[in-house]
């Protein structure tokens, strides 16, 4: 017996009789997308969930919008040269963001080290080739952070070859500054922190004449965050495009001053014999980017937040009808801006730990993720859930909690 897809393949492969199905001629390619798709998840046996969690890496982020989807399709069916489209996407991206220029990267973390590889080595060729060595070549080799912004994701910086100064107040850093310091770095999800504000530290870096950088990650929304730290003077910015902004999760935008931008690109790809060659970002992904990038700013941001309000509170609703379970809505204001609920519980009255909730959504039928996990606890988002996925989630919770009296 033939399997559908087979037959329609060998029925699309026959010249004239050709793709005729049902009396109506069928091209090769129409006849492909309707044959059976392959459920690839299923096949290989990875488990695929409702993420009520938010945008984490290791749960692959978000889910692209339909447009960025589109982009990547479009994109894949032509060649281009990469140079010349990282330069008319950058334009046009530094227009939209308010910086002098920027640039499609594998990410934020990519971007943090371009942009300070730039910046270390201009466009002095030789220098481009001796990264991450920075001895004995004149280079600058010290990056000024505060303590309170100290995160795993600063090694982005130290791969560059330099090393972190970790100061605390305006007196350590006009200490520490010195004829080595190539960069001020700033983390705006910490800026609550640290004892110097955005502001002050990018005066600071005018005031010495050293670049300043700050890593807007997942501070998206609030929309204007991506222009808001261009504007206000900081040398470069990266933000990831596979958080909130739903572009490729393995893309993101290096925002920033013309030369800083220029020079980062020397370390990219399609250049090779530098630190970046390994950071490369395809076609699909530059134009992915560019559609997520307009689709974020041009969104009635509102509307979106009036959406996850209501997600959360029929989540909110639903669960806090059992009996010693308590609800409150929480909103981190500096990154991973959206309404998030946790949902507690007397251990008196419902005998069940947060992880086992945790594993008993995961193990359900659909499988749900959530955040938290504490002792009577868990928490969660609706950003990262398709429409009407909130039902689901508000459900299975309640029903985990009813059970456990
Ligand atoms: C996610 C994150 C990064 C890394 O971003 P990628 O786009 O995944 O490279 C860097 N800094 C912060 C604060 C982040 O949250």
């Amino acid at each position: 017996m033939l399997s559908r897809r087979k037959l329609i393949k060998r029925l699309s492969s026959v010249p004239l009789l050709g793709g005729l199905v049902g009396g109506l001629p069928l091209s090769s390619e129409a006849a492909a997308m309707s044959a059976p798709k392959r459920d690839l998840f299923k096949e290989l046996g990875v488990r695929t969930f409702i993420n009520a969690a938010g945008t984490l890496t290791y749960m692959t982020g978000s889910l692209m919008h339909d447009e960025v989807l589109e982009a990547i399709n479009y994109a894949s069916k032509e060649f281009c040269l990469l140079d010349e489209l990282e330069d008319k996407v950058g334009e046009k991206i530094a227009k939209l963001v308010h910086s002098e220029a920027a640039v499609v990267t594998s990410g934020a973390f990519s971007g943090m080290t371009l942009g300070l590889a730039g910046i270390l080595t201009g466009m002095d060729q030789k220098k481009i080739e001796a990264l991450p060595h920075l001895e004995g070549t004149g280079m600058k080799s010290e990056v000024i952070c505060q303590k309170g912004h100290e995160i795993v994701y600063n090694h982005a910086l130290i791969n560059t070859g330099c090393k972190m100064v970790y100061i605390e107040t305006v007196e350590e850093l006009e200490k520490a500054i010195n004829e080595k310091t190539a960069l001020l770095h700033f983390l705006h999800i910490q800026s609550d922190k640290g004892k110097i504000m955005h502001e002050e530290w990018v005066a600071l870096g005018k005031k010495h004449n050293i670049p300043t950088s700050i890593d807007i990650a997942a501070d998206v929304p609030p929309v204007e965050n991506l222009y808001k730290f261009n504007d206000m003077g900081f040398s470069f910015v990266v933000v990831s495009g596979g958080k909130a902004m739903r572009g490729p999760q393995s893309a993101g935008l290096l925002m920033g001053k013309k030369d800083i931008i220029a020079a980062a690109r020397q370390h990219m790809p399609p250049r090779g014999y530098n630190i970046g060659r390994g950071m490369k970002v395809n076609k699909e992904e530059i134009l992915g980017m560019y559609v997520a990038v307009e689709k974020f700013l041009a969104q009635d941001f509102a509307k979106t937040w009036k959406g996850w309000e209501e997600g959360v509170a029929h989540v909110e609703s639903t669960v806090k009808t059992v009996n010693g379970v308590k609800t409150e809505v929480r909103v981190n204001p500096l990154g991973n801006h959206t309404p998030s609920l946790r949902i507690s519980w007397d251990p008196a009255v419902l005998k069940v730990t947060g992880k086992q909730v945790q594993e008993a959504l995961r193990a359900g039928d659909p499988s749900i993720e959530v955040g938290g996990g504490g002792p009577s606890s868990i928490g969660v988002t609706v950003w990262m859930l398709k429409p009407g996925q909130e039902k689901i989630v508000a459900k299975r919770i309640k029903e985990e909690l009813s059970k456990a009296v």
